[in-house]
């Protein structure tokens, strides 16, 4: 029976309550058989002599935490900048697509994150790849298509419903390939006008039944919507989630923390925009109108989950994850606060709350290290020393060379 033992100096446990000193891992057959966090006379002993028969890997003024989870990706989509190849990239075959695929997995469990949650894209490529690989590694949670109104935005991710059948009807024949289900209920942000709403996608009279249906067959809504309608929509007929949400307002907010509706609020995709649009300005002042708003998320105590919707514009698979870490604590997270959202409350969205979110007795061994103090966090993840998955180390990767695609 394969056995080891991890000291780190401080464990972040993904629950959301504070950093704890010297922290002890027993591993023993790929999950966690016990965390210890041994007296100070016990751990010079064991530093001495070693825990008896038993492998120990030491990582002293280091920090360890659950693997991360990134809830909304499109990973068929390049993050870069080049929008050439963007459409290119869009317009190819499966084939062309399937490689570039696994390597955004790779590259995201090379930096950590563990688990994914796709959020469509027009030739339904990462669910096509997931399906097909189902024991990689990583959990890759699919949509396939999104689902949007005739004439509106989402194009890239998305089609409409079958001509005279109702959204319920034409999303009916996806619950028996898909893990959940995208709607796209609004457009995506003026980068000329700040602000400014755009009209709910679907009426409240078509997406009550249609989410009834997916929740009676076990399949979770995440919703695209921006600006306060899109959202009132979403929640009042019982989404799971709501991405992006910019300009959502107080009272969506409230309703959502009052329901425990999961927020993904994507604020790196505004900070992508404003490092390289002509638009700079407009999108910067979306990035600040955003994390107001997860301030009061916060405060409220509305779910929020990490997601970086890595492959639109600029948002880089993998690397992005922690820069919107970053914003969530320039909103008034703290460390710990951050940790939970990118691994307990993204495991309860995505419905792997069993084997991802937290360091526990029973759970698989699936953690990292990073240098230094829980206060270094997210920049130490630039530095990732290692990545435990199911007990095992993995390569991590250097984050500065990753995902060149
Ligand atoms: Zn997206």
């Amino acid at each position: 029976m394969s056995k080891s033992y991890c000291f780190a100096s401080w464990l972040i446990d993904g629950t959301g309550s504070p950093a704890r000193k010297d922290a002890l891992i027993r591993v023993e057959e790929g999950l966690v058989s016990s965390v210890e966090f041994p007296a100070p006379e016990e751990l010079s002993r064991l530093r001495r002599d070693g825990p008896s028969g038993v492998a120990l890997q030491s990582y002293p003024a280091s920090t360890l935490l659950p693997g991360l989870i990134d809830c909304h990706v499109h990973l068929a989509m390049s993050g870069k900048t080049d929008q050439e190849l963007r459409v290119r990239q869009l317009r190819s075959e499966f084939e062309q697509n399937a490689p570039l695929i696994q390597e955004r997995i790779e590259t995201c469990l090379g930096l950590g994150i563990m688990a994914l949650r796709d959020g469509g894209d027009i030739g339904g490529h990462a669910l096509r790849y997931a399906r097909g690989n189902a024991h990689s590694p990583a959990r890759v949670k699919c949509a396939g298509k999104g689902w949007r109104a005739p004439g509106r935005y989402g194009k890239i991710i998305g089609r409409v419903p079958e001509e005279g059948s109702t959204l319920a009807e034409s999303i009916r024949a996806d619950f028996p390939h898909v893990d959940h289900i995208k709607i796209l209920n609004s457009g995506i942000n003026s980068l000329t006008e700040f602000g400014k709403e755009t009209a709910p996608q679907f009426g409240r009279d078509e997406l009550a039944p249609a989410f009834r249906q997916a929740r009676e067959h076990g399949r979770k809504i995440m919703v695209h919507a921006n600006g306060r309608l899109p959202v009132v929509f979403a929640v009042d007929a019982g989404c799971d989630s709501i991405e992006h949400g910019f300009f959502m307002g107080e009272e969506n907010l409230k309703k959502m923390a009052d329901h425990q509706i999961f927020w993904v609020p994507t604020a790196v995709t505004m900070k992508a925009l404003s490092a390289h649009a002509g638009q700079s300005g407009v999108a910067s002042m979306i990035l600040e109108n955003q994390l107001e708003q997860m301030r009061r998320a916060r405060r409220l105590g509305v779910p929020v989950a990490s997601g970086t919707d890595a492959g639109s514009f600029g948002v880089r698979h993998g690397l992005a994850l922690a820069e919107e870490l970053a914003l969530m604590v320039e909103a008034g997270f703290s460390v710990e606060e951050t940790v939970r959202n990118a691994t307990s409350v993204g495991a309860r969205l995505l419905g792997l709350d069993h084997e991802l979110g937290r360091i526990r007795p029973g759970m698989p061994a699936n953690f990292l290290v990073v240098p230094g103090p829980p206060a270094d966090f997210p920049r130490s993840l630039a530095f990732l020393s290692a990545v435990y998955l199911n007990g095992e180390i993995i390569t991590p990767r250097a984050h500065n060379g990753a995902c060149e695609i």
